[in-house]
């Protein structure tokens, strides 16, 4: 196996640590290192939650004892560039000098304004070979809704629709179950996993939408209506001064357009069941920009996830 081979393969077990904290470690975000010598793996952590132990910290705490006198020999592996301030925890880029580990393999830089390059350079300084962007597409995958909320300074946006099998919401404006019990489930799943949630003041007032997460373990997401009193402007504001890193658009029609019309969108989610309605609420257009990441089928329901075309 060749180093760059070797650093994919570690990068890749640092990426699945790093999901472990997908609950807990928001508003941080997701982080996984591994330490290695001699081509086997010392030490292991993830960032579990957020106050707590970055993952380097948890990483260094997981070597035995008899493993310590490697760490002058070791590369760390890590999904985020290592912080440089000090925050609630000390620098990690002052640990892994401390520690003496003498090659470093980052995934992604650290978009955080305090952070941004500074841990990597703090560690140049001290002598460590820093290998930058290892698997960095992956890596920065993983903290989208962190990356997007500290790099465009607003939640990460992402606009979620059923639609029957021939492209209404609804049944003759009547409301109609379109998801089925599974991708119901896989719908309660994503609102566990992001900070707030978005209809429109008719979707709120007709439809009475619960937006919680029944059918799932985890919080409920922040729930809000958009009214002309709480325009976009002033809902994706408040959700930025409240730390809400990501918000799910789930309707109506309109106010899914609206976010299209003003190119506020960073994923788009279209489930479109086995029905068909024959007339109702038009679903809304798909905008031109976009590239299909992910086609999934459950009970006959289809669901396709977009993404910006970069
Ligand atoms: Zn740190």
């Amino acid at each position: 196996m060749t180093q760059e081979e070797t650093d994919k393969k570690y990068m890749r077990r640092c990426i699945q640590l790093a999901g472990n904290g997908r609950q807990s470690a928001k508003p941080n975000p997701m982080v996984g290192a591994v330490l290695v010598a001699g081509g086997r793996i010392i030490g292991e952590g993830y960032h579990v939650r957020c106050g707590e132990g970055h993952a380097e910290v948890n990483c260094f705490a997981s070597v035995s004892t008899e493993d310590e006198v490697l760490l002058s020999r070791s590369t760390l592996y890590v999904s985020l560039e290592p912080c440089s301030h000090f925050g609630r925890t000390p620098p990690c880029a002052d640990l892994i000098i401390r520690k003496g580990v003498p090659r470093v393999v980052v995934g992604c830089v650290d978009p955080f304004a305090k952070v941004q390059g500074r841990g990597i350079r703090k560690l140049q300084e001290a002598g460590a070979e820093v290998v930058v962007g290892v698997l960095e597409d992956e890596c920065r995958e993983l903290n989208r809704r962190f990356i997007t909320f500290n790099t465009a300074l607003r939640p990460y946006i992402l606009l979620k629709w059923a639609q029957t099998a021939d492209g209404f919401l609804d049944d003759h404006f009547r409301p109609m179950q379109i998801s089925t019990a599974f991708t119901r489930m896989l719908t309660h799943k994503l609102r566990a996993e992001n900070d707030a949630i978005l209809v429109g003041r008719v979707t709120a007032e007709r439809d009475r939408p619960r937006l919680d997460v029944r059918e799932w373990s985890g919080r409920d997401p922040r729930r809000l209506v958009l009214s002309s009193a709480t325009s976009i402007d002033k809902i994706l504001d408040e959700c930025y001064q409240e730390g809400l890193q990501s918000l799910i658009v789930e309707g109506g029609g309109k106010t899914l357009e609206s976010f299209m019309e003003r190119d506020l969108w960073d994923e788009i989610r279209v489930e479109t069941g086995t029905i068909a309605a024959g007339a109702g609420t038009r679903a809304p257009r798909l905008p031109g920009n976009l590239r299909v990441v992910r086609v999934e089928n459950y009970d006959g329901n289809e669901i396709i996830t977009y993404e910006r075309k970069s």
